[in-house]
């Protein structure tokens, strides 16, 4: 019996375009012997298109507008054996639609809302990897009401970390609003489009060198396994949007040329997070290698990388021995696995 899946794709999130770009690949992968696909773009106003307007969006690659309302849409999924929510970022990879899925009673690809929720929150990460004793960079909490009623309190807290650090919006992806701020001067534009962006904002401090920006692919519930380390390699300041998606601005390099022993220990630590996270599906874990020191810091968890057939994540469980429709069509029975 084939299965029917339910692929969701675009959201509200500063990645609609990221997103609607990896379902175009996911798509082309899913085996139509096994699988019958059905998409449904959501719309940049958090709305659900029908199927001609989604085909519209997924060529022009991007919904401004459109769609019905989320419930009425969920109500009719329920025909569908599973979901695979190939959102980025909030009201989609932050537990919101994991948890209407729940709700709905449809088994669903990735990770659950609690998985997904700290996940995707930079602050409970950092919050929940520290108490499982995974090094990390030193790192600082503002809210918007704090930012608006008492700037100078932020800005305190901020100059402890030293600078350059960075300030990012605590719940996004793709550096979208993310600055790397060397001077106290430059603070404030940095703090006012973290805060335009979230509530919640992350000050984090530099690692001690520009570090090596290591990767590792995490496929699986209950028994994860992890892929080789890869590494991305680029000339900019940082990894900023622009050079994450320009093509030829950053190179990737699976497996990364490391010392044994580093890779094992960034692997060792991938899946203590998948673990601590209580993640489930996929996830991909971003470290800094700081080779100056020997440091392996863990940067992020995110629990719905890239997923074009060209994206890090993919690559990473190529090296693993999976290929790309072997890896969807493995996403889709993690899905359906009792857990
Ligand atoms: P993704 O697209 O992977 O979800 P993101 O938007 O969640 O990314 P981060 O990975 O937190 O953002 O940061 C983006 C980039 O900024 C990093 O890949 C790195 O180049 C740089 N960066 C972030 N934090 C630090 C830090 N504390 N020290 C050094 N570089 C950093
Ligand atoms: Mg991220
Ligand atoms: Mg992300
Ligand atoms: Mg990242």
């Amino acid at each position: 019996m084939k299965r029917r899946i339910l692929l969701l794709a675009g959201g509200q999130s500063g990645e609609h375009e990221v997103s609607l770009m990896s379902a175009r690949s996911v798509l082309g992968a899913l085996p139509r012997d096994r699988f019958d696909v059905t998409p449904v773009v959501i719309s940049k106003e958090g709305r659900w298109l029908p199927p001609t307007e989604t085909q519209k969006a997924l060529e022009s690659g991007a919904a401004p507008t459109g769609g019905d309302l989320v419930l009425h849409r969920v109500a009719s999924a329920e025909g569908y054996d599973a979901v695979f929510p190939l959102l980025h970022g909030p009201m989609g990879e932050d537990g919101t639609v994991q948890g209407l899925l729940t709700l709905a009673g449809i088994p669903f690809v990735g990770s659950g809302v609690l998985g997904s929720a700290v996940s995707m929150d930079k602050v409970m990460t950092k919050q929940v990897l520290a108490s499982a004793g995974i090094p990390q960079v030193a790192w600082r909490l503002a809210v918007r009401r704090e930012w608006q009623r008492a700037p100078q309190a932020v800005e305190a807290r901020a100059a402890e970390l030293g600078f350059p650090l960075f300030v990012k919006p605590a719940n996004l992806g793709s550096s979208v609003g993310i600055s790397k701020v060397s001077a106290a001067a430059e603070l404030r534009p940095a703090l006012d489009l973290a805060f335009s962006l979230d509530r919640r904002v992350i000050l984090e401090a530099m690692t001690a060198h520009k570090p090596r920006e290591v990767e590792v692919g995490v496929l699986g519930n209950d028994a994860p396994i992890a892929s080789p380390v890869g590494e991305l390699r680029f000339e900019a300041d940082f990894y900023d949007y622009e050079t994450k998606y320009t093509e030829g601005l950053a190179t990737m390099h699976v497996p990364a040329d490391l010392p044994p022993e580093v890779s094992e220990r960034i692997r060792e630590t991938a899946l203590r997070a998948f673990r601590a996270l209580d993640c489930a599906g996929l996830a991909r874990v971003d470290f800094f290698y700081v080779e100056e020191t020997g440091e392996v810091l863990l940067n992020e968890v995110n629990t719905m990388p890239g997923f074009t057939t060209t994206s890090m994540y993919p690559k990473l469980l190529e090296a693993a021995g999976y290929g790309y429709s072997e890896l969807v069509t493995r996403l889709v029975e993690l899905a359906l696995e009792e857990r």
